[in-house]
This record gives C-alpha cells, sequence and structure tokens, in this order.
C-alpha cells in the first residue's frame, strides 16, 4: 500500500487526517516542520505528500520548490485559507493539486487516488520503452524498432531480445538463456540459443550494420550499452 507523508504542523488536523488514511489501508508518516518534511519527501521513499503551506521552518511553497528538483513524487498542497496566491504559488512550484482547509475528508481521500494512479501510469510508460541506440523495444506491444524500421521478429527472437537488452552489460551464459527465455531446461541442447541469436544478427546487427549482440567466449553473449 502506499505511503503518504503528511507535513502538516498542526497536530489536530495531522492527526485527523493519518487516522482517516490509516483506516484506508495507507502507510502514514508526519513532518511537523517543513525541513523534517523535505527530508523525509526525500529519503523516506514516500509514494504522496501532502504538503501544508503555513509551516515553521521552511514554508510549505519552498519545500514543494526543493522536493521538485529532485522528485516527482506527487505533492498535494493544504492551504489554510482560500488564498488564491497561495495555490498559484504552490501549483507554479510544481504540486499536483491542492486542497484548502477546512476540507472533507473524502474530497481529500478522492484527490490522493487521483494523484496515484496518475503517477503509477507516469511510472508504467516510463518502463514501457527499452532502448539501446536506435533499437527501441515496447514491452507492451512486444514490438522492436531500429530507428523508424520495424523489425518483425518471432515471439521467442522478441523474448530473446528483451532478457538480453534488460541485463545489458552482463555476459548471459547459454544455459542461463535457455533457463529464462524458453521457461524450461533444454537437456543441456544449448545450440538452440546460437540458432536463435544468429537469426537475431541477422535482422539487427547484418541488415543495420551495427555491432548490437557481441559473442563472450567460453561464456555465451551480452548487448552492451553502446552499440
Ligand atoms: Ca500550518
Amino acid at each position: 500500500m502506499a505511503k503518504i507523508l503528511i507535513v502538516e504542523d498542526e497536530s489536530k488536523i495531522a492527526r485527523f487526517v493519518e487516522l482517516e488514511l490509516k483506516y484506508e489501508g495507507y502507510e502514514v508518516e508526519i513532518a511537523v516542520d517543513g525541513r523534517t518534511g523535505l527530508d523525509k519527501a526525500l529519503h523516506d521513499n514516500v509514494d504522496l505528500v501532502l504538503l501544508d503551506i503555513m509551516l515553521p521552518g521552511l514554508s510549505g511553497i519552498e519545500v514543494c520548490r526543493r522536493i521538485r528538483m529532485e522528485s516527482l513524487v506527487p505533492i498535494i498542497m493544504l492551504t489554510a485559507k482560500d488564498d488564491v496566491t497561495d495555490k498559484v504559488a504552490g501549483l507554479d512550484m510544481g504540486a499536483d493539486d491542492y486542497m484548502t482547509k477546512p476540507f472533507a475528508i473524502e474530497e481529500l481521500l478522492a484527490r490522493i487516488r487521483v494523484a496515484l494512479n496518475r503517477q503509477t501510469k507516469m511510472v508504467q510508460s516510463k518502463v514501457d520503452v527499452l532502448q539501446i541506440g536506435d533499437l527501441k523495444l515496447n514491452i507492451t506491444s512486444h514490438s522492436a524498432h531500429y530507428g523508424e524500421d520495424e523489425l518483425v521478429l518471432t515471439k521467442k527472437e522478441y523474448e530473446l531480445l528483451e532478457y538480453l537488452i534488460r541485463n545489458k552489460n552482463i555476459a548471459l551464459t547459454r544455459d542461463q538463456l535457455l533457463n529464462k527465455v524458453w521457461d524450461y531446461e533444454y537437456l543441456g541442447d544449448t545450440n538452440v540459443v546460437d540458432v536463435y541469436i544468429r537469426y537475431l544478427r541477422q535482422k539487427i546487427d547484418d541488415k543495420y550494420g551495427i555491432h548490437l549482440i557481441s559473442t563472450v567466449r567460453g561464456v555465451g553473449y551480452i548487448i552492451k550499452d553502446e552499440v
């Protein structure tokens, strides 16, 4: 479950929100001043920050600005009054959303869900594509492109290529490749790996004149970062 950091110096509000969030199943941390909040936001692996603007030490606006220099963690600002200047400043500093106190807890919970979902989608879309030089794999659609060209790969060719790229810069033995890509023990017949490596080289290395897949003598194969 997501971990939520509440940065709020008013202990009554912090406590109330904490109880509601825990009831919903979230993990909760509390910081009562700006500096502690900044430190926890950056180092405690939190998934979302509820950030009050009027804080002792660093203001919420400043905390928000400093978090954004290092992290994309979702931030929902809590403003004490309906102060448009504060809201605008918070959003300018990269906050995702804001709530005006006093707020209805149901609305806060809804906004937290929205912010967390958006973040999950962003993270997923980030790891959607694996890239080495001009070669791109879309791991959702299982398609591969070299520059603008779509590569026509069989299922096993694609899986072998994806496994090599996911483990780039590591020399992989034929046995490892067999076990990971073919899912079962081939009883020592690793020729099949060599055959599929040859197919991939024909379709990529030979076709585009690059050196993508290297043979590591006595070990197996490797794809390095620099092609
Ligand atoms: Ca406050």
